[in-house]
């Protein structure tokens, strides 16, 4: 595998008009899903969890998940904190081995935000690290009824006030939608492309139309972050095999959730890389 720092892995994406895929995983079969769809797509990827799951397995055995799981593979890929909000365990994320982190401080006051993440930001430059972040909260409203969006003016100062590497935007959608209909706000996107080189990221994608991706991949949105369509194709095809479940003794039961699960993971998986255009572009790293 090539282990990839964040810049590393998305700046090929900015000048290539395509965006990198960040799937979520709660499991290490949602590890293998995603590492498996970018192999077959020839796409490079960032594997992330949330703290709260990285917290559960804890940062080493995370990081021996991940290794297991590349094992033999030959693809761009990181292993990325989602959503830390505590320095302490960040830290002992990149100590373990995470490539790299997300410093989420989004819901404290502005000036809290900014200094709380600046203090991060220079102590990973310190030691190589780079680091994503976001302004302008990217909510969990569910039905994508989003209030919240990225002033320009804002980001901009956010970044240069913190130096930040790659700033998440809030333009539309919101974590765990339950439908494809996130109205994005391209406007905001440009803006701040426009003055900012940093890699932007998008949270939330389940809630895009397919139809808006060849919009999104051209712009400065160069990571997109995949949680909630992994996580319905896992339950929903757990809940079907346990639906038909009748006869087949306990133990082929099991075994054949845990690979069926993954099967629909990947599909779902592969199609998002084929619409975020990063098929293919193994090659570039
Ligand atoms: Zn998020």
């Amino acid at each position: 595998m090539k282990l990839l720092k964040l810049d590393e892995i998305l700046q090929p994406a900015v000048d290539g008009g395509y965006a990198v895929p960040a799937f979520n995983f709660w499991s290490f079969a949602g590890i293998t899903a995603a590492v498996d769809a970018a192999e077959a797509e020839k796409s490079p990827v960032i594997v992330q969890a949330i703290q709260p799951v990285v917290e559960y397995f804890s940062p080493d055995l995370v990081v021996a998940m991940f290794k297991r799981a590349l094992t033999g593979k030959d693809i761009p890929v990181a292993l990325h904190l989602d959503h830390g909000t505590d320095p302490a365990f960040l830290f002992q994320c990149v100590k373990a081995g995470f490539s790299s982190v997300m410093f989420d401080a989004s819901s404290l006051p502005y000036e809290k935000n900014v200094a709380n993440t600046r203090d991060v930001v220079s102590l990973c430059h310190m030691i190589g690290m780079k680091v994503e972040s976001e302004i302008g909260h990217v909510g969990s409203q569910g039905a994508g009824d989003v209030t919240n969006y990225t002033d320009p003016e804002v980001a901009l100062h956010f970044a240069r006030e913190t130096g930040v590497d790659a700033l998440a935007l809030s333009v539309g959608t919101s974590h765990s939608m339950p439908q494809q209909n996130a109205k994005i706000r391209f406007d905001i996107i440009d803006q701040v492309a426009s003055e900012l080189s940093i890699p932007l990221v998008l949270h939330g994608s389940t809630g895009v139309a397919d139809k808006d991706y060849d919009r999104l991949d051209a712009s400065h949105i160069s990571k997109i972050n995949i949680g909630t369509a992994l996580g319905k194709a896992y339950l929903n095809r757990i809940y079907e095999i346990i639906e038909n479940k009748d006869g087949v003794p306990f133990l082929p039961l099991i075994n054949t959730m845990e690979g069926e699960s993954s099967k629909s993971v990947q599909a779902v998986a592969q199609h998002k890389i084929r619409l975020l255009h990063s098929n293919g572009k193994a090659s570039l790293y």
